[in-house]
């Protein structure tokens, strides 16, 4: 904690809980960047946002992700309200977007209907780094189009995404986990091979093995991991038409200069993928290495009682891009110009020069107390302010105020006048240059 001064305070008695954290600056910076990106893109590409709520009936979870999953087995945050009600706080955002199409007809908007949304999910995880109990993801889904174009324009989304962060060295890896029509041939593959190995198997995987062989690939336990290095391949089991949709979406990353590779063992942890499933990943992460996921869920509405209607998604990890960001690309802090007012009728003055800029939509700093000069410069320092203005007895007099810019020690005199335009010049400049 600190003051209004900025020095640090006793600790708070109170923290926030096990895997949940605070994002303050200069955090907060990169994370506003990434939103900011995200936003304009999604404009670009025609989404809206999708506001949904933080907490829903649980049975929209447990229905759309699946029993056996580990998010609704283990992970997720639920309880009973004062009405008796099942409540979970939302676990990942497909569930509560499908719903709200359906319970608000969306599918009679122009088709595809897009949608993306921003917020905190909430998995009660073991929390290490990159994995936290509260996380946010930025998410789109994209409803009604069946097409492999409207996969590749989803992956498109996240190419460009990340190009515009300059998040270097990330990887795509893209599989097909196939339909209704292939998936039960699959499973029953799976369930022959497994069986013959269900005694070296986990806990969870043996109940898998009954319920949901699907799952066992999935596993993060390692002995379960060298298990599945002999199993069979979903690629072996597509139908004619689930190959030639991973066909077409192969030919399209290839044309738009996308780079991808085929993984067969991306089935990723929810039950309500259907065809394409999509990661991404980097080595940079450690451990907890995707950034993104998604994949196309072609049922899903129906389940909820829409009508049939295909539909793809992702969701980005923004814990894990900020962590990223940070590594690779600093983010400065926002421009500040630091009023530095010796006396009180230059602090009158800086005051009212900072209010006039405030007008503008310029950001500047302007303490309400009388400091040294030392105090301002020290200060101005540590909030890592581009330009000092400061004005003493002597610089009243003129009418004028002394710049000095921080980094490299230049300064100048100016008149007062001529602050509003100095500002406003200079706002620009660094403005272009940290876009
Ligand atoms: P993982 O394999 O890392 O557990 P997942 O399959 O559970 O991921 P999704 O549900 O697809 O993840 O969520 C999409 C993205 O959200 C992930 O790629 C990751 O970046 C992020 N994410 C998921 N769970 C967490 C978490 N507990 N903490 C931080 N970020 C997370
Ligand atoms: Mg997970």
């Amino acid at each position: 904690m600190t003051d209004e001064q900025g020095q640090t305070t006793a600790l708070s008695k109170y923290n926030t809980l096990k895997g949940i954290h605070d994002i303050f600056p200069p955090d907060v910076f990169v994370w506003n960047k990434i939103e900011r990106t995200a936003k304009d893109l999604f404009y670009i590409f025609g989404y809206d946002e999708i506001k949904i709520p933080v907490m829903e009936s649980t049975e929209v979870f447990t229905r759309s992700i699946g029993q056996s999953t580990d998010i609704v087995g283990k992970e997720m945050y639920t309880f009973t309200d004062k009405g008796d009600r099942s409540v979970t706080l939302r676990p990942e955002g497909t569930a509560s977007v499908v719903r709200c199409y359906v319970e608000n007809a969306l599918n009679r908007r122009p088709a595809p209907q897009k949608f993306y949304y921003v917020g905190p999910m909430f998995r009660y995880e073991r929390p290490q780094k990159g994995r936290m109990r509260q996380f946010y993801q930025i998410g789109a889904e994209c409803f009604a189009s069946a097409s492999a174009e409207a996969d590749a324009e989803i992956l498109g989304i996240l190419n460009e995404f990340f190009n515009k962060l300059k998040v270097p060295e990330l990887r795509l890896e893209i599989n097909s986990i196939g339909c209704k029509a292939c998936r039960p041939d699959y499973n029953s593959a799976l369930t022959r091979f497994f069986s013959q190995k269900e005694e070296f198997l986990c806990g969870d995987c043996r109940a898998r093995l009954k319920k949901n062989p699907l799952r066992i690939l999935d596993c993060k336990v390692e002995s379960c991991g060298q298990l599945r290095k002999d199993a069979p391949l979903i690629t072996d089991f597509l139908c004619e038409n689930c190959k030639s949709h991973h066909e077409r979406l192969r030919e399209l990353l290839t044309s738009r200069g996308i780079s991808f590779r085929d993984n067969p063992s991306i089935v990723r942890g929810l039950d309500y993928y259907t065809k394409t499933t999509f990661e991404i990943t980097s080595e940079h992460l450690g451990a907890q290495n995707a950034v993104a996921a998604g994949g196309r869920y072609d049922n899903l509405v129906e389940e909820f009682g829409g009508p049939p209607t295909p539909a793809i998604g992702f969701a980005i990890g923004m814990e894990r891009l900020a962590g990223l960001m940070k590594q690779f690309a600093p983010s400065p802090n926002t421009p500040f110009f630091y009023f530095a007012p010796l006396g009180e009728e230059a602090l009158n003055i800086a005051i009212s020069l900072a209010i006039n800029l405030m007008d503008k939509n310029i950001s500047s700093i302007c303490t309400q107390w009388q400091m040294s000069l030392k105090g301002h410069m020290k200060r101005a320092d540590k909030l890592n302010a581009e330009y000092v203005i400061m004005i003493g007895a002597d610089e009243i007099q003129k009418n004028t105020a002394v710049w000095k810019h921080l980094s490299t020690g230049t300064q100048g005199e100016i008149s007062i006048e001529d602050i509003g335009a100095f500002v406003t010049l200079h706002e620009k400049r660094l403005k272009a240059e940290r876009s």
